[in-house]
């Protein structure tokens, strides 16, 4: 029986506001709980996926995020748990931002499998993530958001790469560097650098695009997962030999050609979505080793590493997070049709 109802107040005035999940007698003081842990900065870091983090900043400007403390430029929703019985007390409005929007109505819709951990661990514990050997490459970190600087860390030890202050690493690092409105970039030159990462907040568009244009190597968003930081190590050698062109508008490697033996989603956005807030959103919610390109004009495709089998999940789960901001077909398969016609 549901003892509360999660209603959201969307950014715009013209929209209504509804109720977007039912809480049971477990998942409403276990998301109660989560929240408060989130917004005191005490929240378990690796247990859930997307879990936001940025306590560590103030909260002090009208139109800032509740849990992350961003300012979207897309402006806020609200959310309120209203009690449906005496005995729950509920809470009164947070503002969220949309990266904390979508993934606060998808774990409340989600409620069950989210509190079980089942289906939104990290991948494991960080050593057990496969990786190549990575131990001959050195990491050096220009970030000032201590939870970014945590998550690099962590991945780093957990492959047994070494990471320093850009001051005292060996040339030939990989450096590690925060983009963003307000964020100082002199660090992003190449310097002594063999690669370097942009790590970019959702309103940071036009930093990550100019740190791409003076030969970024790749970028993730802020903040950052293990094995997203270990999955950007994975792929910066391979960006050596085979540098990628990024497009200007969404900030994704630009393809001609998508490989044939990969599940392909194509995402088409819905008419008003901000199409660099729908990349970023992707991103975010993906794990490290799935990959975002742009096929030209607009066209973007989400290749996510798994089975063919596995791919009406990702679907279901994408469509949650990302909540009416776009539609998503998947390719047909070809390897599909050949078993068929060899059959
Ligand atoms: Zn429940
Ligand atoms: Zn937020």
């Amino acid at each position: 029986m549901a003892v509360a109802a999660l209603r959201r107040f969307p950014p715009t005035a013209d929209a209504v506001e509804a109720t977007v999940a039912r809480l049971c007698a477990e998942c409403a003081p276990w998301l109660t709980g989560l929240l408060k842990a989130i917004v005191r900065g005490q929240a378990e870091t690796s247990s859930l996926f997307g879990l936001p983090l940025g306590a560590d900043r103030a909260l002090v400007f009208p139109g800032q995020c509740t849990l992350c403390r961003s300012l979207p430029s897309t402006g806020t929703a609200g959310f309120e748990c209203r009690p449906l019985v005496n005995s729950f007390e509920g809470w009164r409005r947070v503002d969220l931002c949309p990266a904390c929007d979508a993934w606060l109505t998808s774990i409340a819709r989600d409620g069950r499998s989210a509190r079980g951990n089942a289906s939104r661990l990290i991948d494991g514990p960080y050593g057990e993530w496969p990786h190549p050997n990575l131990r001959f490459l050195h990491v050096a970190t220009n970030v000032r958001d201590e939870g970014i600087a945590t998550a690099i860390r962590d991945a780093c030890a957990a492959m047994g790469v070494e990471v320093g202050s850009p001051a005292e690493v060996a040339p030939g690092a990989i450096l590690f560097v925060e983009v963003g409105p307000g964020i100082d970039q002199h660090g992003m030159s190449p310097g002594p650098f063999a690669a370097s990462v942009a790590v970019a907040p959702l309103n940071g568009r036009a930093q990550l695009v100019e740190a791409l244009a003076t030969g970024a190597t790749d970028w993730l968003t802020a903040p950052v997962t293990p094995q997203q930081v270990t999955a950007a190590l994975t792929r910066v050698p391979a960006r050596w030999q085979h540098p990628v062109e990024y497009d200007p508008f969404t900030a994704l490697p630009t393809i001609r050609d998508l490989p044939r033996e990969r599940p392909v989603l194509f995402v088409e956005p819905a008419r008003g979505t901000d199409l660099f807030e729908l990349v970023w959103l992707l991103r975010r919610h993906s794990r490290g080793y799935d990959d975002l390109v742009s096929c030209g004009a607009s066209q973007i495709a989400f290749l996510p590493r798994v089975r063919a089998e596995n791919v009406g999940y990702i679907v279901t789960r994408l469509g949650m997070l990302l909540d009416g901001r776009c539609r998503i077909t998947e390719r047909p398969s070809y390897a599909g049709y050949r078993l068929d016609a060899a059959g």
